[in-house]
């Protein structure tokens, strides 16, 4: 690697760096709406149906031409306060920052730059992308639509972007950060040294179910003093990612310690 970085983070987009998913927002305003789209989500984590299909169905359900698109999320949907300064402490110690997202890369780039200037060009971004349909411009109604990253039941396999990293050499192996919330983080889980997991969110209950240790965070600030007492020698990321389980046990992982840990739980029983 270039600059060889003794850390690398690796970040979800929606809900970890914004504070609203912007999918979820664009399928519920302009798309086929919450109710369905919560069903959806269900389905995914009670294993009856893949991100990718659930994923795919809720993008369709969006006709508005993309630059609409793109111009309603950027006027409704917030970035993290805190992502910004992170983002910068992390240029001034050489830490790159990638985003991994199961969202479109146009709609992430576009987000970015409206919230933290000209530095969101030093950014890496992969994600899924858009292309025109047949016969048609992304310009027009009805005139575009998702296009996969990967083969992947995920649509976008963020591990296939992590192991490359994780697989060099000892000596030029940085130390690999993951923050994520959710459904499409699944597939990072597993690959990095320390994970962070939103509070009371899905990938918490999914660490716990899977016996993946990590650690926990509500914004930006939270990581970036874990990340600073790690480079700082403080704390070994090992320490770390014990944390999660134990602040779990504990209660204070924003999800039950017993019981269904899951949202779609009640709603299926019926
Ligand atoms: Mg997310």
């Amino acid at each position: 690697m270039k600059t060889n970085p003794k850390f690398i983070f690796f970040t979800d987009f929606d809900g970890t760096i914004t504070t609203q998913d912007s999918n979820d927002y664009m399928t519920d305003n302009i798309g086929f709406g919450q109710e369905k789209r919560r069903q959806g989500n269900r389905d995914v984590l009670d294993g009856k149906i893949n991100f990718r299909d659930s994923f795919k169905s809720m993008m369709d359900s969006v006709s508005n031409p993309y630059p609409e698109c793109i111009q309603f999320l950027v006027d409704n949907i917030k970035l993290d306060p805190h992502f910004k300064p992170f983002f910068r402490w992390c240029l001034d110690n050489n830490i790159p920052v990638v985003v991994l997202s199961s969202g479109m890369e146009p709609i992430i780039k576009a987000l970015l730059s409206s919230s933290i200037g000209e530095d969101a060009e030093k950014l890496q971004v992969v994600g899924n992308n858009v292309r025109a349909r047949p016969g048609k411009s992304i310009d027009q109604q009805g005139g575009w639509e998702l296009v996969f990253h990967d083969d992947s039941g995920f649509g976008h396999d963020k591990s296939l972007t992590l192991r490359p990293y994780a697989r060099l050499p000892e000596d030029q192996r940085p130390t690999m950060f993951y923050a994520g919330d959710g459904v499409s983080d699944l597939s990072a889980a597993r690959e990095t040294d320390l994970l962070f997991a939103k509070k009371g969110h899905d990938l918490v209950s999914y660490c716990v179910r899977e016996d993946v240790p990590f650690t926990i965070f509500d914004d930006f600030q939270d990581i970036m003093i874990k990340v600073q007492e790690i480079v700082a020698g403080k704390v070994s990321v090992k320490e770390a990612a014990k944390q999660g389980y134990e602040l779990f046990k504990a209660g204070e992982a924003g999800v039950k310690p017993e019981g269904p840990p899951r949202e779609g739980a009640k709603a299926t029983a019926k």
